[in-house]
C-alpha cells in the first residue's frame, strides 16, 4: 500500500488486512515455531509486503508514516493472534524513528529507505549485564580515533541481532561525564569485523525471536553513524523514542489481554461442568468481567497516550501507564484465562500457554512496570505541587 496521504479509511482497511493476514497466516504456526523456537523466516517475508517494516517510518523514506494510534492498533492486532512477531518490526522501528528524529539527513537518506523495505532490519542496544533498568550504568566505550570510533564492550538481551542487520547501539563516549547520562552517545552499529553475535538465548516464551549476547571486541564504526553527528546525546535520544516504544508495549499487553479473552470465552462456552456450562458459573462470570474491563481500559489509556503523541505533544505520564496497564490487563488475563481452561491449560496442544509464557515481558521490558511507577508518581507530582 503507497500512498501520498494517508485518509482514515486507508487506516482502517490497513488495520482490517493486518487482522486478516494475522488470522490466516499467523495463527495456523504460531505453536509450531514457538514451541521448536524457530526464527519464522516466510513470516518475516510477508511482513514484507504488507509495509510493516516501514509503518511509522515517514512516506518521504518510503515507510507508510502511519500515526502512532493506527499503529499500536496493528500491533494489538497481531499480538492478540501471537505476541512474538510484533516484536520484530517493534524493536527495528524504534531504531528507525530514533534516526528519522535525530539522525543526519545523510544518515537518514543511507538508512531509512532500506529500513522501510525491511531490506536493513535493525534492533536497540541498550541492556548490558551490569545495566538494564539503570542505563546510565552502561560500560561499552566508544573512542575516537581519526575518523571511526573503537567500540568495546558487551550487549545482553538484544532482540533482532542474529537476524538483523544491525543495531541502534548505546554507549559511553565519555565514561567520566558527571551527570553520567552527558557522556553518552548512540551509533548506528552495522554487523562488521568485531561487532560478535552470540548465542540465541533461551527464553520462556517470546520465542522464535532472536534475542542475544552481542560483544563488540575493537569494533570500529565510521564517525559518520554517530547519531545526530554529536556526542553526549545518546539518553536524551533514546528517551525520546521511549514514549512511543511504550505505546507500542502496552498495544502489545492489550493484544494478549484481547487474545486470552476471546479463548476464555469460547472455552467457557464449550466446556461443561455440574450439568452447566462454564460461563454460567458465577466465580467463572467474574473473571471473564474483570478480563473485558481491564482490556477495554487498557485499550482506552493507549488511544489516549497515541493521540497525544500524534499531537505531538508530551505524553510521558499517559504513556507509562499505558504501558502500565496494558502489560498488566495481558498479564491478568493470561493467568485468569488458564483458571478457566483448568487442567488443559498445561497442554501443550492448548495455545493459552503461549500466551502466559509471553505476558510477563510486557512487565519488564521498555521501563519496567515498577520504574514506570515512579515515572508515573513523579509526573503527578509535578503537575499537581502545590
Ligand atoms: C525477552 C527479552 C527481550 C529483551 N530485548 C531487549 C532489546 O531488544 N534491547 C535491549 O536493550 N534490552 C532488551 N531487553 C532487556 C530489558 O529491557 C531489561 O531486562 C529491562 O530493562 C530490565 O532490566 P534488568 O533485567 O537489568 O533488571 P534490573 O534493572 O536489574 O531490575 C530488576 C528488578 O528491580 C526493579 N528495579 C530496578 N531499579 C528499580 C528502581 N529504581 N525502583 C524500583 N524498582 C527497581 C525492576 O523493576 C526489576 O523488577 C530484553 C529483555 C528480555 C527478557
Amino acid at each position: 500500500m503507497t500512498m501520498q496521504s494517508r485518509s482514515e479509511q486507508d487506516d482502517l482497511a490497513l488495520i482490517d488486512a493486518i487482522e486478516a493476514w494475522a488470522e490466516k497466516e499467523l495463527r495456523p504456526v504460531a505453536r509450531q515455531f514457538d514451541l521448536a523456537d524457530e526464527y519464522p523466516h516466510e513470516i518475516v517475508e510477508q511482513m514484507k509486503q504488507l509495509g510493516l517494516f516501514g509503518a511509522t517510518i515517514g512516506e518521504q523514506y518510503g515507510g507508510l508514516g502511519l500515526s502512532a494510534w493506527t499503529y499500536a492498533q496493528i500491533v494489538t492486532k497481531v499480538a492478540s493472534v501471537w505476541m512474538a512477531p510484533s516484536g520484530i518490526f517493534n524493536s527495528h522501528l524504534i531504531m528507525a524513528s530514533a534516526i528519522e528524529r535525530y539522525g543526519t539527513e545523510e544518515q537518514k537518506q543511507k538508512y531509512l529507505p532500506r529500513m522501510a523495505t525491511g531490506e536493513f532490519r535493525g534492533s536497540i542496544g541498550l541492556t548490558e549485564p551490569n545495566a538494564g533498568s539503570d542505563l546510565q550504568a552502561i560500560r561499552t566505550v566508544a573512542k575516537k580515533q581519526g575518523d571511526e570510533y573503537v567500540i568495546n564492550g558487551s550487549k545482553t538481551w538484544i532482540t533482532n541481532s542474529l537476524h538483523g542487520h544491525g543495531t541502534l547501539l548505546l554507549v559511553k563516549t565519555d565514561p567520566k561525564a558527571d551527570p553520567r547520562y552527558k557522556g553518552m552517545s548512540l551509533f548506528i552499529a552495522e554487523k562488521t569485523e568485531g561487532f560478535i553475535v552470540g548465542n540465541k538465548l533461551k527464553k520462556l516464551g517470546y520465542r522464535s525471536i532472536d534475542s542475544c549476547e552481542l560483544s563488540f571486541q575493537d569494533y570500529r564504526v565510521p564517525v559518520a553513524n554517530l547519531v545526530g553527528g554529536q556526542e553526549g546525546q545518546g539518553f536524551f535520544q533514546i528517551a525520546g523514542g521511549l514514549e512511543l516504544g511504550r505505546i507500542n508495549v502496552a498495544a502489545r499487553g492489550v493484544g494478549i489481554g484481547e487474545g486470552a479473552l476471546k479463548m476464555a470465552l469460547r472455552y467457557a462456552q464449550e466446556r461443561s461442568t455440574f450439568g452447566k456450562p462454564l460461563w454460567n458459573h458465577q466465580a467463572v462470570q467474574l473473571k471473564l468481567a474483570d478480563m473485558a474491563t481491564q482490556v477495554e481500559g487498557a485499550r482506552q489509556l493507549v488511544k489516549l497516550a497515541s493521540l497525544k503523541h500524534d499531537a505531538g505533544e508530551r505524553c510521558d505520564l499517559e504513556a507509562a501507564m499505558a504501558k502500565l496497564a496494558g502489560s498488566e490487563a495481558g498479564a491478568f488475563c493470561a493467568q485468569e484465562a488458564m483458571r478457566i481452561f483448568g487442567g488443559f491449560s498445561y497442554s501443550v496442544e492448548y495455545e493459552i500457554e503461549r500466551y502466559y509464557r509471553d505476558c510477563m515481558l510486557m512487565c519488564i521490558g521498555e521501563g519496567s512496570n515498577e520504574i514506570l511507577r515512579t515515572i508515573i508518581a513523579k509526573q503527578l507530582i509535578e503537575r499537581h505541587k502545590i
